[in-house]
Protein backbone atom coordinates (compact mmCIF):
# COMPACT_ATOMS: atom_id res chain seq x y z
CA UNK A 1 0.00 0.00 0.00
CA UNK A 2 2.32 2.66 -1.12
CA UNK A 3 1.10 6.23 -0.37
CA UNK A 4 0.42 8.03 -3.39
CA UNK A 5 0.56 11.84 -3.71
CA UNK A 6 -2.74 12.88 -3.95
CA UNK A 7 -4.33 16.15 -6.10
CA UNK A 8 -5.21 18.44 -2.98
CA UNK A 9 -1.81 18.22 -1.79
CA UNK A 10 -1.14 20.68 1.32
CA UNK A 11 2.16 21.84 0.19
CA UNK A 12 2.90 24.24 2.88
CA UNK A 13 3.35 21.16 5.51
CA UNK A 14 4.52 18.35 3.04
CA UNK A 15 7.40 19.83 1.94
CA UNK A 16 8.56 21.65 4.87
CA UNK A 17 11.49 19.06 5.98
CA UNK A 18 12.66 19.25 1.85
CA UNK A 19 12.94 22.82 2.45
CA UNK A 20 15.27 21.94 5.39
CA UNK A 21 17.22 19.66 3.53
CA UNK A 22 17.33 22.03 0.41
CA UNK A 23 19.41 24.61 2.97
CA UNK A 24 22.00 21.02 3.24
CA UNK A 25 23.46 19.74 0.42
CA UNK A 26 24.72 17.11 2.35
CA UNK A 27 22.09 15.72 3.79
CA UNK A 28 20.32 15.91 0.56
CA UNK A 29 22.50 14.02 -1.00
CA UNK A 30 22.37 11.26 1.48
CA UNK A 31 18.19 10.96 1.10
CA UNK A 32 16.43 9.82 -1.30
CA UNK A 33 13.33 11.90 -2.56
CA UNK A 34 9.94 11.11 -1.14
CA UNK A 35 8.75 10.81 -4.79
CA UNK A 36 11.60 8.47 -5.34
CA UNK A 37 11.21 6.30 -2.11
CA UNK A 38 7.20 6.24 -2.44
CA UNK A 39 7.17 4.59 -5.30
CA UNK A 40 9.57 1.64 -4.79
CA UNK A 41 8.57 -0.54 -2.01
CA UNK A 42 6.79 -0.06 1.42
CA UNK A 43 8.43 3.13 3.12
CA UNK A 44 9.21 1.09 6.34
CA UNK A 45 11.38 -1.17 4.38
CA UNK A 46 12.71 1.38 2.05
CA UNK A 47 13.56 3.57 4.95
CA UNK A 48 16.97 1.84 5.66
CA UNK A 49 19.71 3.62 4.02
CA UNK A 50 23.39 2.39 3.72
CA UNK A 51 24.57 5.90 4.43
CA UNK A 52 22.18 7.13 7.26
CA UNK A 53 23.13 4.26 9.53
CA UNK A 54 26.78 4.66 10.23
CA UNK A 55 25.86 8.19 11.44
CA UNK A 56 22.91 7.11 13.68
CA UNK A 57 25.55 4.26 15.23
CA UNK A 58 27.89 7.82 15.87
CA UNK A 59 24.86 9.86 17.40
CA UNK A 60 23.84 6.85 19.67
CA UNK A 61 27.20 5.80 20.56
CA UNK A 62 27.67 9.25 21.86
CA UNK A 63 24.62 8.89 23.77
CA UNK A 64 25.35 6.13 25.76
CA UNK A 65 28.61 7.99 26.23
CA UNK A 66 26.79 10.68 27.91
CA UNK A 67 28.03 13.32 26.07
CA UNK A 68 24.80 15.00 26.87
CA UNK A 69 25.74 15.20 30.32
CA UNK A 70 28.64 17.15 29.71
CA UNK A 71 26.66 19.91 28.22
CA UNK A 72 26.69 18.33 24.39
CA UNK A 73 23.04 18.10 22.55
CA UNK A 74 22.77 15.17 20.24
CA UNK A 75 20.26 15.58 17.37
CA UNK A 76 17.17 13.75 18.94
CA UNK A 77 13.02 13.15 17.64
CA UNK A 78 11.27 13.57 20.90
CA UNK A 79 7.88 12.53 21.57
CA UNK A 80 5.87 14.49 23.82
CA UNK A 81 1.88 14.53 24.15
CA UNK A 82 -0.97 14.91 26.74
CA UNK A 83 -1.22 11.88 28.95
CA UNK A 84 -3.30 8.64 26.86
CA UNK A 85 -2.85 10.95 23.69
CA UNK A 86 -1.42 8.11 21.90
CA UNK A 87 2.52 8.23 22.54
CA UNK A 88 3.45 4.77 23.47
CA UNK A 89 0.75 3.43 20.67
CA UNK A 90 2.88 5.25 17.83
CA UNK A 91 6.09 4.11 19.13
CA UNK A 92 4.46 0.40 19.16
CA UNK A 93 3.29 1.12 15.90
CA UNK A 94 6.36 1.88 14.02
CA UNK A 95 8.48 -0.43 15.93
CA UNK A 96 5.95 -3.23 15.35
CA UNK A 97 5.93 -4.41 19.63
CA UNK A 98 4.66 -3.92 22.60
CA UNK A 99 5.02 -1.15 25.22
CA UNK A 100 3.52 -1.10 28.55
CA UNK A 101 0.23 0.96 27.99
CA UNK A 102 -3.15 2.04 28.68
CA UNK A 103 -5.03 4.77 30.87
CA UNK A 104 -2.82 6.53 33.72
CA UNK A 105 1.24 6.98 33.65
CA UNK A 106 2.96 4.47 31.82
CA UNK A 107 5.90 6.11 30.97
CA UNK A 108 7.60 7.19 33.94
CA UNK A 109 11.19 7.58 33.10
CA UNK A 110 12.72 8.80 29.29
CA UNK A 111 12.49 5.82 27.41
CA UNK A 112 15.25 6.04 23.96
CA UNK A 113 14.62 3.19 21.51
CA UNK A 114 16.45 2.95 18.65
CA UNK A 115 15.10 0.86 16.00
CA UNK A 116 17.62 -1.15 13.82
CA UNK A 117 16.54 -2.52 10.72
CA UNK A 118 18.18 -6.33 10.66
CA UNK A 119 18.40 -8.47 7.53
CA UNK A 120 15.17 -10.56 7.29
CA UNK A 121 17.63 -13.68 7.72
CA UNK A 122 18.41 -13.24 11.05
CA UNK A 123 16.56 -13.44 13.98
CA UNK A 124 15.18 -10.26 16.17
CA UNK A 125 16.63 -8.78 19.05
CA UNK A 126 15.72 -6.97 22.15
CA UNK A 127 17.52 -5.37 25.12
CA UNK A 128 17.18 -3.09 27.65
CA UNK A 129 20.24 -1.05 28.69
CA UNK A 130 19.80 1.13 31.91
CA UNK A 131 21.44 2.13 35.74
CA UNK A 132 24.83 0.48 33.62
CA UNK A 133 23.58 -2.82 32.82
CA UNK A 134 21.99 -4.51 29.79
CA UNK A 135 18.76 -7.29 30.02
CA UNK A 136 18.23 -9.48 26.81
CA UNK A 137 14.33 -10.07 26.52
CA UNK A 138 12.17 -11.22 23.73
CA UNK A 139 9.07 -9.49 21.71
CA UNK A 140 6.46 -11.05 23.96
CA UNK A 141 8.27 -10.10 27.42
CA UNK A 142 9.02 -6.22 26.72
CA UNK A 143 5.90 -4.77 27.73
CA UNK A 144 6.83 -6.84 31.17
CA UNK A 145 10.47 -5.62 30.73
CA UNK A 146 10.15 -2.36 30.76
CA UNK A 147 7.64 -2.43 33.70
CA UNK A 148 10.30 -3.54 35.83
CA UNK A 149 13.34 -1.56 34.63
CA UNK A 150 11.28 1.32 34.99
CA UNK A 151 10.02 -0.04 38.85
CA UNK A 152 14.33 -0.48 39.11
CA UNK A 153 15.28 3.12 37.82
CA UNK A 154 11.66 4.57 39.43
CA UNK A 155 10.21 2.89 42.38
CA UNK A 156 7.44 0.44 42.38
CA UNK A 157 4.88 3.93 42.93
CA UNK A 158 3.75 6.20 40.43
CA UNK A 159 6.29 8.83 41.20
CA UNK A 160 8.70 9.38 38.11
CA UNK A 161 12.70 9.62 36.74
CA UNK A 162 14.88 11.24 34.80
CA UNK A 163 17.39 8.95 34.55
CA UNK A 164 16.47 7.28 30.58
CA UNK A 165 16.26 3.38 29.67
CA UNK A 166 17.28 2.39 26.60
CA UNK A 167 15.24 0.20 24.39
CA UNK A 168 17.02 -1.59 21.30
CA UNK A 169 15.09 -3.11 18.68
CA UNK A 170 17.00 -4.86 16.01
CA UNK A 171 14.30 -6.59 13.27
CA UNK A 172 13.05 -6.90 10.00
CA UNK A 173 11.31 -3.85 8.88
CA UNK A 174 11.78 -1.34 11.06
CA UNK A 175 12.70 1.94 10.13
CA UNK A 176 16.25 3.29 11.53
CA UNK A 177 15.10 5.78 14.08
CA UNK A 178 16.08 6.27 17.27
CA UNK A 179 13.48 8.19 19.65
CA UNK A 180 12.96 9.37 23.01
CA UNK A 181 9.40 8.52 24.49
CA UNK A 182 8.91 10.82 27.41
CA UNK A 183 6.14 10.73 30.03
CA UNK A 184 2.47 12.44 29.31
CA UNK A 185 1.77 15.78 30.59
CA UNK A 186 -0.46 15.16 33.78
CA UNK A 187 -1.70 18.38 35.59
CA UNK A 188 -3.21 16.52 38.48
CA UNK A 189 -1.54 14.03 40.72
CA UNK A 190 -2.97 11.05 41.05
CA UNK A 191 -3.17 8.86 44.32
CA UNK A 192 0.61 7.48 45.26
CA UNK A 193 1.98 10.57 42.95
CA UNK A 194 4.24 13.71 44.41
CA UNK A 195 2.27 16.73 44.29
CA UNK A 196 4.69 18.77 42.01
CA UNK A 197 4.70 15.56 39.52
CA UNK A 198 3.28 17.98 36.65
CA UNK A 199 6.59 20.21 37.48
CA UNK A 200 8.70 17.35 37.33
CA UNK A 201 7.24 16.24 34.35
CA UNK A 202 7.47 19.52 32.84
CA UNK A 203 11.41 19.70 33.90
CA UNK A 204 11.85 16.82 32.61
CA UNK A 205 10.24 17.56 28.84
CA UNK A 206 11.33 20.94 28.36
CA UNK A 207 14.99 19.60 29.30
CA UNK A 208 14.71 17.27 26.46
CA UNK A 209 13.02 19.70 23.42
CA UNK A 210 14.99 22.96 24.31
CA UNK A 211 17.67 22.25 23.01
CA UNK A 212 17.68 23.32 18.76
CA UNK A 213 19.00 19.66 18.27
CA UNK A 214 15.74 18.29 19.27
CA UNK A 215 12.68 17.98 16.67
CA UNK A 216 9.59 17.84 18.71
CA UNK A 217 7.42 14.87 17.75
CA UNK A 218 3.98 16.30 19.55
CA UNK A 219 1.17 13.45 19.55
CA UNK A 220 -1.99 15.13 19.61
CA UNK A 221 -5.06 13.15 19.75
CA UNK A 222 -7.96 13.93 17.05
CA UNK A 223 -10.68 13.98 19.65
CA UNK A 224 -8.81 16.79 21.18
CA UNK A 225 -9.15 20.64 20.48
CA UNK A 226 -5.48 21.64 19.62
CA UNK A 227 -5.00 24.37 20.81
CA UNK A 228 -5.76 23.58 24.18
CA UNK A 229 -2.91 20.68 24.64
CA UNK A 230 -0.45 20.98 27.31
CA UNK A 231 1.79 19.73 24.85
CA UNK A 232 0.85 22.25 22.21
CA UNK A 233 1.78 25.27 24.75
CA UNK A 234 4.92 23.42 25.89
CA UNK A 235 6.20 23.08 22.47
CA UNK A 236 5.56 26.62 21.53
CA UNK A 237 7.42 27.68 24.59
CA UNK A 238 10.90 26.41 23.55
CA UNK A 239 9.99 26.63 19.18
CA UNK A 240 8.03 29.83 18.87
CA UNK A 241 8.15 29.38 14.77
CA UNK A 242 7.43 25.65 15.01
CA UNK A 243 10.26 25.00 12.40
CA UNK A 244 11.34 21.78 14.90
CA UNK A 245 7.63 20.37 15.51
CA UNK A 246 5.93 17.61 13.24
CA UNK A 247 2.31 17.03 14.85
CA UNK A 248 1.16 13.06 14.58
CA UNK A 249 -2.60 12.94 15.02
CA UNK A 250 -3.88 9.44 16.92
CA UNK A 251 -7.00 7.87 17.28
CA UNK A 252 -8.23 9.59 13.70
CA UNK A 253 -10.48 6.48 13.52
CA UNK A 254 -12.69 7.35 16.87
CA UNK A 255 -12.77 11.70 15.58
CA UNK A 256 -12.86 11.63 11.94
CA UNK A 257 -15.28 15.04 12.12
CA UNK A 258 -13.38 18.49 11.27
CA UNK A 259 -10.12 16.54 11.13
CA UNK A 260 -9.35 17.51 7.56
CA UNK A 261 -9.84 21.19 8.69
CA UNK A 262 -7.65 20.62 11.79
CA UNK A 263 -4.96 19.57 10.19
CA UNK A 264 -5.55 21.87 7.12
CA UNK A 265 -6.72 25.23 9.30
CA UNK A 266 -3.00 24.18 11.50
CA UNK A 267 -4.15 26.91 14.14
CA UNK A 268 -1.21 25.82 16.45
CA UNK A 269 1.66 26.60 14.22
CA UNK A 270 3.07 23.39 13.30
CA UNK A 271 6.10 23.47 11.11
CA UNK A 272 6.94 20.57 9.59
CA UNK A 273 3.19 19.36 8.99
CA UNK A 274 0.67 17.04 10.52
CA UNK A 275 0.52 13.34 9.95
CA UNK A 276 -2.47 11.39 11.01
CA UNK A 277 -2.78 7.55 12.03
CA UNK A 278 -4.41 5.18 13.40
CA UNK A 279 -2.56 2.96 15.78
CA UNK A 280 -3.45 -0.37 16.95
CA UNK A 281 -7.10 -1.57 18.55
CA UNK A 282 -7.63 -4.38 21.31
CA UNK A 283 -5.94 -7.79 19.97
CA UNK A 284 -5.15 -7.06 16.43
CA UNK A 285 -1.83 -7.82 15.03
CA UNK A 286 0.45 -5.01 13.89
CA UNK A 287 -0.01 -6.31 9.85
CA UNK A 288 -3.73 -6.22 10.96
CA UNK A 289 -3.41 -2.92 11.98
CA UNK A 290 -1.84 -1.07 9.17
CA UNK A 291 -4.20 -2.99 6.81
CA UNK A 292 -7.07 -1.33 8.63
CA UNK A 293 -5.30 1.83 8.60
CA UNK A 294 -4.73 1.69 5.12
CA UNK A 295 -8.49 0.72 4.81
CA UNK A 296 -9.71 3.22 7.24
CA UNK A 297 -7.90 6.56 5.16
CA UNK A 298 -9.08 4.56 1.85
CA UNK A 299 -12.97 3.66 2.34
CA UNK A 300 -13.73 6.87 4.99
CA UNK A 301 -16.17 9.37 3.83
CA UNK A 302 -14.55 12.14 5.39
CA UNK A 303 -10.69 10.48 6.30
CA UNK A 304 -10.29 9.47 2.68
CA UNK A 305 -10.55 13.38 1.60
CA UNK A 306 -7.19 13.60 3.34
CA UNK A 307 -4.27 14.00 1.61
CA UNK A 308 -2.79 10.16 1.39
CA UNK A 309 0.90 11.85 1.89
CA UNK A 310 0.30 13.07 5.06
CA UNK A 311 -1.64 9.63 6.64
CA UNK A 312 -0.62 6.31 7.67
CA UNK A 313 2.30 5.24 9.97
CA UNK A 314 4.74 4.01 6.75
CA UNK A 315 4.44 8.02 5.80
CA UNK A 316 5.32 9.15 9.44
CA UNK A 317 8.06 6.61 9.56
CA UNK A 318 9.56 7.61 5.71
CA UNK A 319 9.20 11.60 7.54
CA UNK A 320 10.99 11.00 10.35
CA UNK A 321 13.44 8.60 8.97
CA UNK A 322 14.10 11.85 6.56
CA UNK A 323 13.91 14.21 9.33
CA UNK A 324 16.56 12.34 11.43
CA UNK A 325 18.84 12.68 8.38
CA UNK A 326 19.14 16.02 7.89
CA UNK A 327 19.03 16.84 11.41
CA UNK A 328 22.15 14.69 11.92
CA UNK A 329 23.61 15.85 9.24
CA UNK A 330 23.04 19.94 10.12
CA UNK A 331 24.52 19.21 14.11
CA UNK A 332 27.26 17.22 13.76
CA UNK A 333 29.94 19.25 12.38
CA UNK A 334 29.25 21.76 15.47
CA UNK A 335 28.65 18.42 17.53
CA UNK A 336 32.29 17.34 16.79
CA UNK A 337 33.72 20.71 17.69
CA UNK A 338 32.34 20.95 20.82
CA UNK A 339 33.29 17.86 21.90
CA UNK A 340 37.08 18.50 20.67
CA UNK A 341 36.89 21.36 23.07
CA UNK A 342 35.75 19.51 25.89
CA UNK A 343 38.35 17.50 24.86
CA UNK A 344 41.26 19.87 24.91
CA UNK A 345 39.82 21.28 28.24
CA UNK A 346 39.99 18.12 29.77
CA UNK A 347 43.30 17.00 28.68
CA UNK A 348 44.54 20.76 29.47
CA UNK A 349 43.42 19.81 33.09
CA UNK A 350 44.78 16.14 33.42
CA UNK A 351 47.76 17.95 31.86
CA UNK A 352 48.87 20.21 35.21
CA UNK A 353 48.31 17.01 37.70
CA UNK A 354 51.10 15.50 38.59
CA UNK A 355 52.99 12.51 35.78
CA UNK A 356 53.49 8.88 37.11
CA UNK A 357 55.60 9.15 40.51
CA UNK A 358 58.30 6.82 41.45
CA UNK A 359 59.65 7.60 44.46
CA UNK A 360 57.35 7.86 48.18
CA UNK A 361 59.47 10.96 48.28
CA UNK A 362 58.01 12.25 45.03
CA UNK A 363 54.30 11.04 46.27
CA UNK A 364 54.58 12.42 49.11
CA UNK A 365 55.85 16.09 47.74
CA UNK A 366 52.98 15.91 45.29
CA UNK A 367 50.71 15.26 47.49
CA UNK A 368 51.34 18.24 49.58
CA UNK A 369 51.23 19.92 46.38
CA UNK A 370 47.54 19.17 45.95
CA UNK A 371 46.91 19.27 50.03
CA UNK A 372 48.05 23.16 49.32
CA UNK A 373 45.82 23.73 46.21
CA UNK A 374 43.12 22.14 47.60
CA UNK A 375 43.32 24.08 50.87
CA UNK A 376 43.72 27.74 48.94
CA UNK A 377 40.80 26.41 46.89
CA UNK A 378 38.63 26.00 50.14
CA UNK A 379 40.33 29.44 51.91
CA UNK A 380 39.39 31.17 48.42
CA UNK A 381 35.63 29.98 48.08
CA UNK A 382 34.88 29.30 51.69
CA UNK A 383 36.41 32.33 53.37
CA UNK A 384 36.96 35.04 50.85
CA UNK A 385 33.76 33.93 48.81
CA UNK A 386 35.68 34.11 45.51
CA UNK A 387 35.05 31.29 42.29
CA UNK A 388 36.95 32.88 39.77
CA UNK A 389 38.29 29.38 39.37
CA UNK A 390 35.69 28.00 38.74
CA UNK A 391 33.38 30.33 35.81
CA UNK A 392 30.92 27.65 34.93
CA UNK A 393 30.23 25.55 38.27
CA UNK A 394 27.50 27.04 39.73
CA UNK A 395 27.54 25.05 42.94
CA UNK A 396 30.97 26.79 43.86
CA UNK A 397 29.54 29.98 42.60
CA UNK A 398 26.77 29.13 45.72
CA UNK A 399 28.63 28.33 48.38
CA UNK A 400 31.45 31.02 47.35
CA UNK A 401 28.22 33.65 47.74
CA UNK A 402 27.39 31.53 50.59
CA UNK A 403 30.61 32.67 52.36
CA UNK A 404 30.40 36.04 51.29
CA UNK A 405 27.05 36.74 52.84
CA UNK A 406 28.03 34.70 55.77
CA UNK A 407 31.06 37.05 56.41
CA UNK A 408 28.91 40.43 55.60
CA UNK A 409 26.72 38.77 58.12
CA UNK A 410 29.66 38.11 60.59
CA UNK A 411 30.89 41.76 59.99
CA UNK A 412 27.00 42.93 60.75
CA UNK A 413 26.67 40.89 63.55
CA UNK A 414 29.81 42.00 65.17
CA UNK A 415 28.83 45.85 64.74
CA UNK A 416 25.42 45.30 65.66
CA UNK A 417 26.78 43.92 69.03
CA UNK A 418 29.27 46.89 69.49
CA UNK A 419 26.15 49.48 68.76
CA UNK A 420 24.77 47.25 71.30
CA UNK A 421 27.21 47.81 73.94
CA UNK A 422 27.55 50.78 73.22
CA UNK A 423 23.77 51.64 73.79
CA UNK A 424 23.76 49.57 76.80
CA UNK A 425 26.75 51.23 78.60
CA UNK A 426 25.46 54.46 77.75
CA UNK A 427 21.52 53.14 78.26
CA UNK A 428 23.33 51.64 81.95
CA UNK A 429 25.33 55.46 82.65
CA UNK A 430 21.92 57.09 81.67
CA UNK A 431 20.14 55.58 84.40
CA UNK A 432 23.15 55.38 86.98
CA UNK A 433 23.20 59.31 86.67
P1 LIG B 1 0.25 7.58 26.03
O1 LIG B 1 -0.16 7.77 27.46
O2 LIG B 1 0.32 8.89 25.32
O3 LIG B 1 1.52 6.78 25.86
O4 LIG B 1 -0.96 6.81 25.33
P2 LIG B 1 -1.10 5.27 24.98
O5 LIG B 1 -0.30 4.91 23.77
O6 LIG B 1 -0.90 4.45 26.19
O7 LIG B 1 -2.63 5.27 24.50
C1 LIG B 1 -3.72 5.60 25.33
C2 LIG B 1 -4.96 4.83 24.88
O8 LIG B 1 -5.39 5.25 23.59
C3 LIG B 1 -4.72 3.33 24.76
O9 LIG B 1 -5.82 2.66 25.30
C4 LIG B 1 -4.63 3.08 23.27
O10 LIG B 1 -5.07 1.79 22.89
C5 LIG B 1 -5.55 4.15 22.71
N1 LIG B 1 -5.13 4.55 21.35
C6 LIG B 1 -3.94 5.03 20.94
N2 LIG B 1 -3.93 5.31 19.62
C7 LIG B 1 -5.17 4.99 19.16
C8 LIG B 1 -5.78 5.05 17.85
O11 LIG B 1 -5.20 5.48 16.85
N3 LIG B 1 -7.09 4.64 17.79
C9 LIG B 1 -7.79 4.18 18.87
N4 LIG B 1 -9.05 3.80 18.70
N5 LIG B 1 -7.22 4.11 20.10
C10 LIG B 1 -5.94 4.50 20.25
MG1 LIG C 1 3.03 6.18 27.28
Amino acid sequence: MGPKRGSSSKSKDNNKVQIVADNDQDSLAMVPSADQEQTVKAPIVISYNDRIRPLLDVVDRLRNLMVMKEGIQLPTIVVVGDQSSGKSSVLESLAGINLPRGQGICTRVPLVMRLQNHPSDSDPEFYLEFNGKIVQTDEDHIANAIVLATDEIAGQGKGISNNPLTLIVKKNGVPDLTMVDLPGITRVPVHGQPENIYEQIRDIIVEYIKPEESIILNVLSASVDFSTCESIRMSRQVDKTGDRTLAVVTKSDKAPEGLLEKVTADDVNIGLGYICVRNRIGDESYDEARLEEARLFENHPLLSQIDKSIVGIPVLAQKLVHIQATIIARCLPETVRKISDKLNHNVTELNKLPRALSSTAEALTAFMQIMGAAKESLRKILLRGEFDEYPDDIIMHCTARLAEKLNNFNDELQKSSQNYSTKESEGYSSYAS
